[in-house]
């Protein structure tokens, strides 16, 4: 918990809006969590920077998030400040030396508003992104992907702040991208990306994105609160599969079930705190390596501290 002292100090410093011992299943699309010392929501750039200073300098650790849907935060909450993007929300059409058309947005634009502005400027390349929950900021960082096509395929460049208050650009070719990962600095965090995209139909692109959307109903459990995939598909085959496989479909800690729709997802059937969640994650990871022989990583980021919601 964040001392009287401390609070009334930050506030002196910044006009960010600020919610103290905030639970953070409010926060996530899991839907579990115990609470953050604090939520921050700065309105732009500038905010945002003199926030992080401020947090910086007197050593609070902080940890960005977007629209919450890759992360589960443990039951004993985050200990520092959680620093939500959202308020970053323009989005621009950019010029650019070459002769592709460049769309600018800044990290907290929903992926859904992102994808939606290009079809409307008859601009593909974003189409993969279509239902996938996430924000730019989110997705960059995580090189979030689908259907073959990962956000390193688009990202032109990226606009970053240093933990210092340092704001500065860098090239797609400057960038480390692995499988569901930009490697960034420690506390660096992305405050607007520029997509390079290409002319196209405008009715192509709708009918692309769709097409994405129906093979996504078909196959995820939208029905639930969830995080996605828990778990990176390991070389040459799909976690899902593996988990399908070895009979734990369906097998439930308090109300986290493994889906029965799609095995790399956890389900939260209304009331489940983090632990029921990893508890169901230790138990995959054992099944699947006693069987299989594999050792499944989770794709989504786990935060703060055992406990009590
Ligand atoms: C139903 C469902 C379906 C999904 N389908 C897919 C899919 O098909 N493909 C896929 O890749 N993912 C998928 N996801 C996972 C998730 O939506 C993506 O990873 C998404 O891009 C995360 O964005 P976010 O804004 O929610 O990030 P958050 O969950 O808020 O954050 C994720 C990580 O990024 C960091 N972060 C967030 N914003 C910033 C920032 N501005 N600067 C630096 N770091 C930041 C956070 O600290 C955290 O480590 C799915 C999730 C759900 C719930």
């Amino acid at each position: 918990m964040m001392s009287e002292t401390l609070r009334r100090e930050l506030e002196r410093l910044t006009t960010c809006p600020v919610f103290y011992d905030e639970p953070m299943n409010r926060y996530t699309s899991m839907g579990v969590g115990g609470r953050a010392d604090a939520v921050f929501f700065p309105a732009g750039a500038e905010e945002l920077k003199t926030l992080i200073v401020a947090l910086k300098e007197r050593g609070i650790p902080l940890v960005p998030i977007g629209n919450g849907t890759n992360i589960i935060v443990k039951d004993g909450g985050y200990r520092g400040a959680v620093v939500s993007l959202k308020g970053l929300r323009r989005i621009q059409l950019g010029k650019s030396g070459a002769d592709h058309p460049v769309v600018f947005a800044e990290s907290g634009v929903g992926l859904a508003s992102l994808v939606g502005y290009c079809a409307e400027e008859s601009l593909t390349g974003l189409e993969f992104c279509a239902g996938i929950p996430g924000t730019v900021g989110g997705a960059v960082k995580m090189n979030a992907g689908a259907y073959g096509w990962e956000m390193k395929d688009v990202v032109e460049k990226v606009c970053l702040l240093s933990p210092f208050g340092e704001i500065r650009e860098r090239q797609r070719d400057d960038l480390l991208f692995e499988y569901r990962k930009l490697h960034l600095a420690e506390d660096e965090i992305v405050i607007g990306v520029s997509f390079q995209l290409k002319q196209g139909d405008r009715r192509a692109i709708r009918e692309e994105m769709d097409r994405i959307q129906v093979l996504r109903k078909g196959k995820h459990p939208l029905d639930y609160r969830s995080a996605g995939s828990i778990f990176k598909n390991p070389p040459g085959v799909p976690a899902g599969r593996l988990i399908d496989e070895t009979g734990l479909k369906g097998i439930r800690s308090g109300d986290a079930q493994v889906s029965e729709k799609h095995g790399n997802f956890i389900v939260n059937l209304g009331h489940a705190k983090a632990a029921d969640v990893l508890d169901l994650i230790a138990r995959i990871k054992k099944k699947v390596f006693e069987q299989k022989g594999v050792v499944l990583e989770t794709e989504v980021v786990i935060l703060g501290e055992n406990g009590n919601p």
